[in-house]
């Protein structure tokens, strides 16, 4: 692998470089090396922008899936590709819901992540970190709905945004770290 080290593991250095290379920083290259996630998910992230990460679609071109299995695991309905994993799908919208972003009027793409506006539900501190974790727990929701069979849940997937919350706070500069408040409430259930 290009960015990995000799035991395998992922150098951020060497990504970042990979993505300066011929000159040409992608727009959202500053948005997702400059925010506070760990590694593994700004890397998630550095994928996802690029829609390399493995929906179905991808797994489809691949021909490791095939039309019939292509489906979204979480709503069967359409083609998973990441747009819908992150921004289409009726579950992904039920989420954004919950914690008040409008996903649905805005468009957004995660080709153009940087985009998303999430600061009039927390702010201006750390949005990049905060839109972050939201994509990176869509997936793992994801991920737990496709190996092990989990039944889609918007309970589980807001708990595990405030587990992540929680701690993340600690990557936060010190004076950013009162905005992680704001995200656990904004992550609550609804009706709790
Ligand atoms: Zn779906």
């Amino acid at each position: 692998m290009l960015c990995s080290d000799a035991r395998g593991s992922l150098v951020t250095a060497a990504v970042y470089a990979l993505e300066r290379f011929g000159g040409v920083q992608a727009s959202f290259a500053a948005f997702l090396w400059g925010c506070a996630a760990p590694s593994p998910v700004r890397f998630f992230g550095w994928l996802l922008v690029q829609r390399r990460v493995n929906t179905r679609d991808v797994l489809l071109r691949k021909t490791i899936v095939t039309t019939e299995g292509a489906a979204c695991p979480v709503c069967s309905c359409e083609l998973e590709t990441a747009d819908h994993m992150v921004f289409e799908c009726p579950f992904a919208r039920s989420f954004w819901r919950a914690v008040g972003v409008d996903v649905v009027d805005k468009g957004y793409q995660v080709g153009a992540l940087q985009a998303l506006d999430v600061r009039g539900v927390v702010g201006d501190t750390a949005c990049a970190t905060f839109a972050l974790l939201c994509c990176w727990q869509l997936w793992k929701h994801r991920n737990v709905v496709v190996f092990r069979g989990a039944v889609p849940s918007l309970a589980r997937l807001l708990a595990c945004c405030r587990e992540d919350s929680a701690l993340w706070r600690g990557r936060l500069k010190v004076a950013e770290r009162s905005c992680v408040d704001r995200w656990l409430q904004v992550f609550s259930y609804p009706g709790r």
